[in-house]
């Protein structure tokens, strides 16, 4: 808050920064009614409008090629660490500096920095991708980990969305870190064996195929749980009656968590403003917002957050895996064609 305010206050208070109304175009893939109130805020605070262009990330990332050099796009929000690093390599990133940012966010939830120096895109957000199963069918002890929806005694069970989808992707993309790439492969091919039915739907729609029996064990992104969880409507909140949630590998690597980020578009013609917008993000304030609104954990260590179908499912806290994340977007093309190999759909 107070990095924030004093952010604010120069700005007010300083000659050049008075001038500092504008417009600062923003790409987002956040979908969330509740970010809303945050750029407004951040409008009072410093005269910067926000206009806002809502895609999904491949919509932005596409968008940005097209648009290339005559790109009005000034800040880019995405939710997936495999696209921020698709982003990234495909130069549609302007590398910045910037003390705040580097101390807010750690500094494996950023990408690595680049040659030149700056740092291409930072982590605002955290998710982390959990097991859910159906407490009438399966002991717990058998989900506990990513391996073991590999192993036989999950045969039949297991629904989950497309394997080239980014979540999955970054998730596989962990798992080659953890285990190598012919581990991997083989658990890949283990889940692709265990399958309940092909993939297909979102990480809602397989929560909803263990609350109906048709699958036992799925695999979702925590704010989807929690969203139905927090739903006012009674039907919502019963799909979870028989639905377990696992945070998986306590006992080893911990779970894995992906990332919401934000970068600086290559072509900005406002880059401080944009600067300022992500630094603004990180401010305890918009984090606790910004996580919050979608169920999410704030980047920035130490923030208490007040959740409480976040608090239910963790009991508190968990243990989540501290790999670099850029090395997750790297190994995306590696595990696509793994998926390839073993019939990933
Ligand atoms: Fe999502």
């Amino acid at each position: 808050m107070r990095k924030w305010m004093g952010l604010i206050l120069g700005t007010v208070m300083g000659c050049s920064a008075m001038a500092q109304t504008g417009v600062l175009n923003l790409y987002s893939a956040r979908h969330y009614p509740t970010d809303e109130a945050l750029y407004s805020d951040f409008t009072k605070a410093t005269g910067i409008k926000i206009n806002r262009v809502d895609s999904d990330d491949a919509g932005i990332l596409a968008r940005l090629k097209t648009e290339g050099s005559a790109s009005p796009a000034d800040v880019i929000l995405l939710v997936d660490a495999a696209r921020l690093w698709k982003g990234e390599v495909e130069g549609l990133f302007l590398p910045v500096q910037s003390k705040i940012l580097e101390s807010a966010v750690p500094a494996q939830l950023r990408a690595k920095p680049a040659d030149a120096g700056g740092t291409a895109w930072f982590g605002l957000s955290t998710r982390a991708r959990v097991v859910v199963y159906d407490k009438l069918k399966v002991p717990r002890p058998e989900v506990d980990t990513y391996e073991k929806l590999a192993e036989p005694q999950n045969k039949g069970r297991l629904c989950i969305r497309s394997g080239s989808h980014p979540y999955n992707l970054s998730l596989f993309g962990a798992m080659t870190e953890h285990l190598g790439p012919a581990k991997t492969e083989l658990w890949l091919k283990g889940l692709v064996d265990n399958m309940a039915r092909s993939p297909k739907g979102g990480d809602t729609d397989q929560i909803k195929a263990v609350a109906s029996g048709e699958c036992a064990v799925a695999v979702t992104n925590t704010y989807y749980l929690a969203r139905l969880m927090r739903s006012s409507n009674p039907a919502e909140k019963a799909l979870l009656d028989r639905v377990g949630v696992v945070f998986p590998n306590q006992a080893s690597w911990g779970t894995h968590i992906n990332i919401a980020g934000g970068a600086v578009a290559r072509y900005s013609k406002n880059t401080e403003s944009a600067v300022k917008f992500l630094e603004y993000l990180v401010s305890p304030e918009a984090q606790n917002h910004f996580a919050n609104g979608n169920n999410e954990w704030p980047v920035v260590p130490g923030l208490k957050l007040d959740n409480p179908a976040l608090k239910s499912m963790t009991g508190g806290a968990f243990k989540s895996e501290l790999l670099p994340i850029s090395a997750v977007g790297m190994n995306q093309i590696k595990v696509q064609q793994m998926l390839d190999r073993v019939g990933f759909k």
